[in-house]
């Protein structure tokens, strides 16, 4: 029997202390993710480089959201940052093996942990184990075309709880609003509440008004994306004014550039809200900025995980021939 349509890739994936096909992976059906969407998860992308590595970028950010996230809702995390890590190499290896992977391909580690399996009662039960889930998936980034002529969003009220800075894999709401943007022929849906920007289903939203860049502040309200701490950098270092601050719908739709952002997207430019142009409905300045800083910083990373790498061979050698 297989659990997966015909059409779906199977890849290699960890599920609780084994590496097996994705086809053959089963979690019982009262694990609490499943019976109460209890668990969360983290999404970090593996660029590839020269000479068949990957980097992870920014994965410092991404482990420290995961340890975030785990702790809001009180499960233990299961490995240290070393222990993810290795575990993220491991199944990134397998796949590099089993040929689902190629070197010359960028990668995006998926990893979900929920509260594991029990009894179905709603209160937290003692002593159970975490269920842990690792998938390594090719990634695949916006097309040049997407970056040249910009993304049309829509925008829908903001209706989901209020702990949207847990990354829970509770994402009915996120899922309702990815739908209602598929649904009008739309990337995205840009979420408001009480007439305030929010962030996207699956992404965090930046609006550009005479050169400054402005976005929601970290809170409850949104998920603080890797790239947010990201983008903020990259603003200083392009000499770009950045204000976190609550954005009016008048603002949003007066906006002479919106981006969004996230690990899939890197960063994007919505040319059309609603049907109406955004700014002269064309990509701007603020993004083209933004884009080339980003690339830069995965170069600048990719570097700095080679150096360190050399490091450790490096002395190896020395501790070999001394
Ligand atoms: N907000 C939401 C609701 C998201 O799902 C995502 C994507 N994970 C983001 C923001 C952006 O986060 P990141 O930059 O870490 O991908």
């Amino acid at each position: 029997m297989t659990a997966l349509p015909d059409v779906l890739p199977d890849p290699i994936v960890y599920l609780n202390g084994e590496l097996v096909p994705l086809s053959e992976a089963r979690v019982p059906v009262l694990d609490r993710g499943f019976i109460f969407g209890d668990g969360i998860y983290e999404v970090a992308p593996l660029y590839a480089q020269a000479g068949g590595r990957r980097t992870a970028f920014r994965f410092r950010q991404h482990l420290a959201r995961l340890a975030r996230s785990v702790g809001k809702i009180g499960i233990a995390n299961p490995f240290d940052d070393a222990g993810w890590r290795a575990l993220i190499e491991r199944v990134v290896a397998a796949n590099e093996a089993d040929g689902g992977l190629r070197d010359d391909q960028d990668a995006i580690a998926y990893i979900q942990v929920t509260r594991g399996v029990a009894k179905r009662v709603h209160a937290f039960p003692a002593g159970i184990q975490p269920t842990v889930f690792v998938m390594v998936t090719p990634l695949n980034l916006p097309d040049a075309a997407q970056r040249a002529h910009g993304v049309r969003c829509v925008t829908a009220e903001d209706r989901r709880w209020l702990n949207c800075d847990i990354k829970s894999v509770s994402l009915l709401g996120n899922v309702l609003m990815a739908q209602y943007a598929a649904e009008n022929d739309a990337f995205e849906t840009i979420q408001l509440r009480d007439g305030m920007l929010t962030e996207g289903s699956s992404s965090n939203v930046w609006v550009v008004k005479g050169g400054v860049l402005s976005a929601p502040p970290r809170s409850h309200k949104i998920l603080e994306g890797i790239r947010y701490g990201l983008i903020e950098e990259l603003t200083a270092e392009c000499g770009i004014r950045f204000d976190a601050r609550d954005i009016t719908e008048a603002e949003l739709r007066a906006a002479d550039e919106i981006i969004v952002s996230s690990a899939t997207k890197e960063v994007l430019p919505v040319t059309q809200l609603d049907g109406q142009p955004v700014g002269e409905g064309k990509p701007g300045e603020v993004f083209a900025a933004l884009y080339s800083a980003y690339q830069r910083a995965k170069a600048h990373e990719a570097l700095e995980a080679q150096e360190a790498q050399q490091g450790v061979e490096n002395e190896s050698r020395e501790r070999v021939t001394a």
